[in-house]
């Protein structure tokens, strides 16, 4: 399954950027191309993998939750035991080395729930380079921890007040910054989104939790699993995970979306369900918007997955019907968060919660002989105050 033309899956994703943006789009897809064949590039980022991330990071066969539910034996993949707690360092470790390649001396990224700026904070800190990150007020007060983190990092948090002050407003801020400096500065985009080549690289560079995953489980259980699981927010991790195995056709693949509180616009961030196709922010895909084109709210508990655009290989992978999108709801997530810590003495993020919530309703479906393998794509610490009021709400509600 091969991309047609570069750039593009299908009808998805393309380079749509102000004609500022499309010199350093191709001077970033060339340096890109240039570095992913050289062995001394590709050398210094296995080396920081294994040295500075943690990988390879374990497949952990889930032995209480399989037999709590009687059906098919999952196995997790641990990105929540990766430095910074989560796949997203994989992508900013690539990059920066990218970025020094290409000799810019300053950092610019955007963040939602502060995992991409916390992880980009670190990666700047590693090589000693200024990091400005945009962050949505909204969500600096839903995250002040992790805004804590990357000030302690030494990155430069700046609030973004337009719009819904959230991701959507961070990214368009996070634009404009590049637009104004692009001379001496990079833009780390934190997922599999955005225009060429993003979608393409973030892919390559989260390619190592399939990759391993698939040797892995092949050591393990000597096959390969019936069924792959990964939460869609950009798409990033869900598409590490996906792309080693997308010609063994019999692997079924499962993205799942943030179903939220309702299936009411506004209530969710389930692109699948209630969106359709446009363009935002760079990329063609499918959206959450009206009927006259402009961006709906999103909702979810997991900041992480409360985004309106999709990953554009995702939207190509389920026109080919090669993989399939559901959605959870936050009650769903909550419930496989406390379920996986008491049973496997993991807590999850709440992104990941809602993988584990599918393959908790799937694996029931499935027979003892079958295999389900769920990307635990983050840890959760850093959600304990968002389920403890979450919580508290039940109890009082
Ligand atoms: C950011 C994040 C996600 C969602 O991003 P993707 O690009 O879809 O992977 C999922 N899980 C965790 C833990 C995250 O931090």
């Amino acid at each position: 399954m091969e991309q047609s033309r570069k750039g593009w899956f299908g009808e998805f994703g393309g380079r749509f950027a102000p004609e500022t943006l499309m010199g350093p789009l191709i001077e970033l897809e060339r340096a890109y191309d240039e570095a992913k064949v050289d062995s001394v590039f590709i050398q210094e980022l296995q080396y920081l993998l294994k040295n500075f991330v943690g990988r390879e990071t374990p497949l952990t066969f889930a032995s209480r939750l399989t037999e709590h539910l009687g059906g098919a034996r999952i196995y997790l993949k641990r990105e929540d035991l990766t430095h910074t707690g989560a796949h997203k360092i994989n992508n900013a470790v690539g990059q920066i080395l990218l970025a020094r390649r290409m000799k810019k001396k300053r950092i610019i990224a955007e963040t939602g729930a502060g995992q991409h700026g916390v992880a980009t904070a670190t990666v700047a800190a590693r090589f000693g380079l200024e990091c400005v990150v945009y962050m949505g007020k909204v969500d600096m007060e839903r995250q002040a921890p992790n805004v804590q983190r990357m000030k302690l990092l030494g990155a430069k948090v700046v609030a973004v007040e337009s719009g819904t002050q959230t991701l959507k407003d961070a990214v368009s801020e996070a634009m404009r910054d590049w637009v104004t400096n692009v001379g001496n500065s990079y833009y780390l985009l934190g997922s599999a989104l955005g225009p060429h080549p993003y979608p393409s690289m973030v892919r390559d560079f989260q390619k190592v939790i399939g990759e391993e995953a698939r040797a892995q489980i092949l050591l393990a259980e000597k096959r390969l699993p019936d069924e792959l699981v990964a939460c869609v927010g950009g798409g990033s991790n869900s598409i590490g995970l996906f792309h080693p195995f997308l010609s063994d056709f019999l692997v079924r693949m499962t993205g799942v979306e943030a179903g939220g509180r309702s299936s009411v616009p506004g209530e969710h961030a389930a692109r699948f369900d209630g969106g359709s196709i446009g363009v935002l922010q760079g990329t063609q895909t499918y959206i959450l918007q009206d009927a006259s084109g402009q961006i709906q709210n999103t909702h979810s508990i997991s900041a992480g997955l409360d985004y309106a655009a999709v990953g554009p290989e995702h939207a190509w992978l389920r026109d080919q019907k090669r993989a399939q999108y559901v959605n959870v709801r936050d009650p769903e997530a909550l419930d496989a968060f406390h379920l996986l810590a008491k049973l496997e003495g993991i807590i999850p993020a709440l992104e990941s919660s809602h993988a584990i919530a599918y393959a908790v309703k799937r694996a029931r479906d499935m027979t003892k002989d079958q295999i389900l393998l769920v990307n635990l794509s983050g840890r959760g610490d850093k959600d304990l105050n968002t389920v403890l009021e979450a919580d508290e709400g039940k109890k009082h509600g």
